[in-house]
């Protein structure tokens, strides 16, 4: 582990650089209330796994986490089903959109990947077959991850998202016509809808997502994953958890990643840090166009990557 880095004076050196681009990229506004949010927000956290964490600009105001969430989905599935959960959803990078229909027909029903929604609403599918209610399967464990029990659904982005999230919903009857959906199409969806919905702030993230970069102990101690499931789930972030920017995150940045369409990034350099950004600008790919700006900027000042 590299201990001689100043992260906070790090972190504000990247504000810095960051500050005139803030605000570029589009906010999604094919979801009402996240269409609301400025683009003018930004927001980065930082936690070693010895447990310090450096913050700058909001990194305590909650978001919503949107597809960040769906690391958590694949990390409960995993947890109910190991390795079963790769019967039913590939793990190839998708080179396509999040939410593309084309390529689920192509491919005879099997996602190609749990990162773009057709696979999140397969894994969702694999997590509700263990319960009857599905409300609290991944919600408590997110509380327990993030050690802060006030997390919680943004319940008006989840009804909005439900209203009109009709490529969602078409993307989960074409599952269902390939048989690759057991529960009733708007169950997985509501359930979907509301981990989407999550609303955790950069400095909560950086804290839940520990077990990433310390091989499945969480920051309380617990073990979540085993090391082999860890080094999956990072494997399949470093090259589906940007869409079809994997390529060019790999290149610029070099960490396994996650994106959310509320802007936020969660990267993860194994062994030794969590870091988590947010800014709601977002690049054509649905990605924040700062977030990965200072994504890039962390790994080349620390001269580091996984690579
Ligand atoms: N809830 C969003 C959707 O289903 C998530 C997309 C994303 O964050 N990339 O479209």
């Amino acid at each position: 582990m590299k201990t001689n880095i100043d992260y906070q004076s790090l972190l504000e050196e990247i504000h810095a650089e960051v500050r005139p681009l803030i605000g570029q990229g589009k906010v999604a506004d094919y979801i009402p209330p996240l269409a609301g949010r400025s683009p003018q927000h930004f927001g980065m956290s930082l936690r070693t796994i010895d447990g310090n964490s450096y913050s700058v600009g909001e990194a305590h105001e909650r978001f919503s986490i949107q597809s960040i969430a769906k690391v958590f989905n694949l990390t409960r599935a995993m947890q109910l089903e190991g390795d079963d959960v790769w019967k039913r959803v590939g793990r190839e990078p998708s080179g396509a959109a999040f939410n593309s229909l084309g390529q689920l027909e192509n491919e005879h029903g099997i996602p190609r990947n749990p990162m773009i929604n057709a696979g999140a609403l397969v894994v969702m599918d694999i997590i509700l077959n263990h319960t009857d209610t599905g409300e609290d399967l991944i919600l408590d464990i997110v509380r327990d991850l993030a050690m802060e029990p006030s997390i919680d659904y943004d319940l008006v982005v989840a009804e909005a998202e439900h209203e009109t999230g009709h490529r969602n919903r078409a993307s989960a009857w074409l599952l269902k016509t390939y048989d690759n959906l057991d529960n009733p199409v708007e169950r997985v969806l509501q359930a979907y809808f509301r981990l989407c919905s999550l609303s955790m702030s950069c400095a909560e993230l950086a804290t839940a997502f520990h077990y990433l970069a310390a091989a499945g102990t969480s920051a309380s101690g617990a073990v979540v994953a085993s090391e082999r499931q860890v080094k999956r789930i990072n494997s399949v972030m470093l090259t589906c958890g940007v869409y079809d920017e994997a390529g060019d995150y790999a290149y610029r940045v070099g960490l396994p990643a996650k994106s959310g369409v509320g802007g936020g990034i969660v990267a993860v350099m194994p062994g030794e840090y969590i870091v988590t950004v947010w800014s709601p600008g977002l690049s054509e790919k649905g990605n924040s166009l700062v977030g990965t700006k200072a994504l890039e900027l962390l790994t080349t000042k620390t001269q580091s990557s996984i690579f």
